[in-house]
């Protein structure tokens, strides 16, 4: 059979049979065409907006695969998107008629207890990763969701429950191996290609496939103080200015979020916050759960909760504890964030406003609480350049009716252009939607003065812009 696949002209190119033998002869794990029985199987994309449907995928079982998938690409000039976990909220999990590089089956972790690192495959998920650390009472910073994958999260920063204490994903990252456009498999670490590896953390996946990570592990858990109170919308002011005075006052063993939702009925949650507008306020204490508990007592002491699930938890519960209401495949998504420098009144007035108004139940607008850790670190030290706002505010639309989405996504872009006049200039491209944008979006207030940096290494490793299906950076710009 012969495929017909676009390529990087973004015209069609057909693939005959007998390359797609030759394919198949370099690699051990699958190559599928949308004819092969195992094509549906391909684990889905987060965002339903944006499924995908490549010509072909290659699902590799270990480097020396994605070495020949990359150079099949490259020699065939087609156009490939890289998938680790497939969280992207930008959509850029798939492609439609080109080559999706999935990672999934690549999902390895191997932890070294007595050097307390933790080397991770490309296509691994953070609770794939957070299983096996947390056997030896380790964590490797990542995010709050357990279905999301360590690869995009790691390459756009990555921020998760511990990260005042210990930073970001790249702030604990040692090593990464890294397949280039060329096809050749480079180390990036501080003594190997030093350049790379500032780029890859925070510049995302402009720079070639990580086939895997190697983090720096931290002690935490296996119980942890957790903080989960759920307050009525009706009394959004008085939570959001409590919470933003407490958060004022905790040390970095404390990360925390206040955001405003809706959840659907759950058998894990308590009946009076089933399909009720709500503010969540949220925290985790990373070190003693007593001492924790007893430093997240007053955010438990703010009005008159709806709910209040605190406790101490174990680590990986909490690190599920979202998971229910953000299953992959199953919402629309278009999110937008901004660093602001505190949760000033204005800020906060246009918040509360925006919670008391949303167009869909599942849209969130969460302020995370930075700063610590992740402060300490200098803003051209790594390509994530954000390293003195405190506060983090993301718009995350979520909707489940494509007949919704011009009046969510108009409803974001609204709401977040008013919270970020107040802002730092710069945003989390993780959370960084593009819809009818082009994928540079937003790139040049993330990376700052960082940018011309980037823009040069991307020239050294990537010159023909290979890797563009991601926050994109333009060789050479
Ligand atoms: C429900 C949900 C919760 C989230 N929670 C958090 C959170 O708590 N903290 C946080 O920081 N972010 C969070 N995010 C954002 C998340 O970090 C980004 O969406 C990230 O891109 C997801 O990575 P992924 O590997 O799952 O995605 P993918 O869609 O697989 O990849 C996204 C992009 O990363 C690049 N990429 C992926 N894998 C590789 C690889 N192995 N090598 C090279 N490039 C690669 C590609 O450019 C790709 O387009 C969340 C997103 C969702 C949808």
């Amino acid at each position: 059979m012969t495929v017909t696949v676009t390529t990087l002209k973004g015209v069609e190119t057909k693939i005959g049979n007998e390359m797609l033998d030759e394919l198949r002869m370099t690699i051990r794990g699958d190559v599928l065409t949308p004819e092969d029985p195992g094509y549906a199987g391909v684990r889905s994309a987060y965002n339903a907006m944006y499924p995908g449907r490549p010509s072909l995928v290659v699902r590799p079982s270990g480097t020396a695969d994605v070495i020949s998938a990359i150079n099949f690409a490259r020699e065939n000039g087609l156009l490939v998107a890289v998938r680790g976990g497939g969280h992207s909220v930008a959509g850029l999990s798939s492609v439609d008629g080109g080559l999706l590089l999935d990672l999934a089956r690549m999902n390895g972790v191997d932890v070294d207890p007595e050097a307390r690192t933790v080397r991770v495959q490309g296509g691994a998920l953070i609770g794939d990763m957070d299983h096996e650390t947390q056997a030896f009472g380790l964590v490797a910073p990542s995010g709050v969701v357990s279905d999301t994958g360590v690869a995009g999260l790691t390459l756009g920063g990555g921020e998760g429950w511990v990260r005042r204490q210990y930073g970001l994903a790249i702030d604990n990252l040692l090593s990464a191996q890294v397949v280039c456009a060329d096809g050749q498999v480079r180390t990036a670490s501080a003594d190997s290609n030093p350049d790379l590896f500032w780029a890859i953390r925070g510049g995302g996946g402009n720079f070639g496939v990580v086939t895997s990570f190697t983090f720096q592990c931290r002690p935490v858990g296996p119980t942890v103080a957790f903080a989960g109170v759920f307050h009525p919308v009706e009394d959004a002011e008085n939570v959001y200015r409590q919470f933003r005075d407490w958060a004022a006052t905790v040390p970095d063993e404390i990360s925390a979020l206040i955001g405003c939702t809706t959840l659907p009925a759950s058998e894990h949650t308590p009946p009076q916050i089933h399909n009720v507008p709500m503010i969540v306020t949220g925290a985790v204490y990373s070190g003693d759960p007593e001492e924790g508990m007893k430093i997240i007592q007053p955010l438990r002491d703010i009005g008159t909760p709806l709910a209040d699930i605190s406790g101490p938890l174990p680590f990986v519960g909490v690190q599920t504890a979202f998971d229910e209401f953000f299953r992959r495949g199953t919402l629309r998504s278009y999110w937008k964030s901004t660093f602001v420098e505190d949760l000033t009144d204005p800020i906060l007035d246009i918040i509360v406003a925006k919670a008391r108004n949303r167009p869909h139940d599942r849209v969130f607008v969460i302020a995370f609480l930075m700063g610590g850790a992740i402060n300490r670190v200098g803003a051209t030290d790594t390509a994530y350049s954000e390293r003195s706002a405190k506060w983090m505010v993301s718009i995350d639309g979520n909707w489940e009716d494509a007949a919704d989405d011009d009046k969510v996504i108009s409803w974001v872009r609204g709401a977040w252009g008013e919270v970020h006049e107040h802002g730092t200039g710069s945003l989390y491209l993780n959370f960084n939607s593009v819809a009818d944008e082009a994928v540079t979006v937003g790139v040049e207030s993330a990376f700052g003065s960082n940018l011309e940096r980037l823009a040069a290494i991307k020239t050294t490793y990537d010159p023909d812009n290979f890797f563009r299906l991601n926050n994109n950076i333009t060789p050479g710009a």
